[in-house]
């Protein structure tokens, strides 16, 4: 349901003024880029930032979020649930960097002792003390403020025969202060966020999920971009029970889906298709099929789910279906755009960013989406459209696409206070096929 929002600050209407807050209470000051608030977007991505963080941090007590300038200020209510709130905001794409503040009472002294509480223990040659005053009723101005507390802070830390310098331009560190209504809050130590754009901004694509390490990577950084993922995952049942891939490619979502709250993963078994591309196809040409066969379904799901374009893990060269050449052949049959966030990423790179996000484990695991016997001893490196079209008519594509359709369960994340709740998978409704896939 769409929020109501408040037409001068661009915020749900549910951000009240603060009438009372309490004294000790953590405060997570939040900062979000700049960049995406140009013109007339900045109200729907900051509805859309402010919904993430009010959606991450459920279950959690706060006491409101505001929103004084070009920063969000969590106050909680409950200072023992920081370090979970903290996880949260953490993984909260849209968000540039985030700090917790320290709380101070409404006067200059009990101001500067927080400040030096704040910065005394930490290293540095240069600072500077920087005020905001979104609560105008306060008695001095951010300028007063500035220069009292930088002039206590020097003095403190050359009581402690510390050689620190006052640095307005570039200074290693920067006490900021934040004068709101309630009590006075203090920061120096800023925790980088997980970047890029709010959560379900950008709109709908589907994913191609494997249960290698790539795909799952290759739709982190596009969920980071600001869309919202489905994803459809082929697999085999392998040789023995527990050996297919339904488990990992589950894993996998559910470590996805705190980033974007919702997500629908399509399972659709491909033992029966490879088997007939075995049969009737050229060894050398299988995998390319294969890939042909996988971007075909998943069109018609993504279609079906309202999504405008695919998202696959190929890195440039990794393997011989991903030259230049083969992913053109694979793309022929395509009418969505493709995007392959990770073509220009070597194998460090994307291992790097598994291990960051909780993917590499789940990855790591053994499994069977693709059994080994029908891969070919030699695949073909450079193949073309033209090629693969006259293999394919010696397949039944429609039907085979409709066996894959019909095999189709769906099973349903979500993200909720903290946790993932995964529903048990349904089947698609009695006598669909390929021209009703919800
Ligand atoms: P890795 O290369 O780490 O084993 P991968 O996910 O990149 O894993 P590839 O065999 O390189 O696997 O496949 C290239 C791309 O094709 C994948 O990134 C994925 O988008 C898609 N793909 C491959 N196999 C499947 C599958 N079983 N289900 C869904 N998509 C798949
Ligand atoms: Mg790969």
């Amino acid at each position: 349901m769409p929020l109501p929002y408040d037409r001068r600050s661009g915020l749900p209407a549910d951000i009240l003024p603060v009438t009372q807050t309490h004294m000790s209470n953590p405060v997570i000051v939040v900062h979000y880029h700049e960049l995406w608030l140009k013109g007339g977007n900045r109200r729907f991505f900051l509805g859309k930032l402010f919904t993430a963080l009010r959606q991450s941090l459920q279950g959690i007590s706060i006491e409101r979020i505001e929103q004084p300038g070009d920063r969000f200020l969590v106050r909680l209510g409950d200072a023992a649930l920081l370090d979970e709130a903290l996880r949260r905001v953490e993984r909260v794409f849209g968000v540039a960097y985030y700090a917790v503040a320290r709380p101070a009472e409404r006067e200059m002294e009990a101001l500067c002792r927080a400040a030096w509480d704040e910065i005394g223990p930490l290293a540095f040659a240069t600072f500077a003390v920087r005020a905001k005053r979104s609560d105008k009723t306060f008695a001095h101005s951010a300028m007063e403020i500035e220069s009292a507390v930088g002039r206590y802070l020097l003095q403190k830390l050359h009581g402690q025969g510390r050689d620190v310098r006052v640095h307005l331009k570039h200074p290693e560190v920067t006490c900021r202060i934040e004068v709101t209504p309630g009590p006075l809050l203090v920061y120096a130590q800023k925790i980088p966020g997980a970047g890029g754009l709010p959560p379900n901004t950008a709109g709908r694509m589907t994913c191609l999920l494997s249960g290698g390490f790539d795909s799952a990577v290759a739709a982190y950084h596009m969920i980071k971009r600001g869309s919202h993922l489905n994803f459809v995952h082929f697999y085999g049942t392998g040789a023995r029970p527990g050996e297919s891939s339904l488990h990992v490619a589950s894993g996998l979502v559910r470590t996805l889906v705190p980033y974007q709250f919702r997500a629908k993963l399509y399972r659709v078994p491909f033992d029966g298709i490879q088997r007939e591309i075995v049969r009737y196809a050229p060894e050398k040409l299988r995998v390319l099929l294969y890939r042909r066969m996988m971007l075909k379904i998943t069109e018609l799901i993504a279609r079906r789910s309202r999504s405008l374009a695919l998202v696959t893990g190929d890195s440039l060269g990794q393997v011989a279906s991903q030259t230049l050449r083969n992913l053109a052949a694979i793309d022929a049959v395509a009418t969505m755009p493709v995007f392959r966030p990770l073509i220009g990423t070597d194998k460090t790179e994307i291992l790097a960013t598994a291990r960051k996000i909780g993917t590499y484990d789940i990855s790591s695991e053994p499994f069977h989406d693709c059994c080994p016997v029908f891969l070919p001893r030699s695949p073909e490196l450079y193949g073309s459209a033209k090629q693969l079209a006259e293999a394919e008519n010696g397949l039944d594509v429609p039907g085979l696409i409709d066996q894959g359709i019909r095999g189709i369960t769906v099973q349903r994340f979500a993200y909720t206070d903290g946790q993932v709740h995964a529903a048990e998978p349904t089947g698609l409704r009695e006598g669909q096929s390929s021209t009703a896939v919800a």
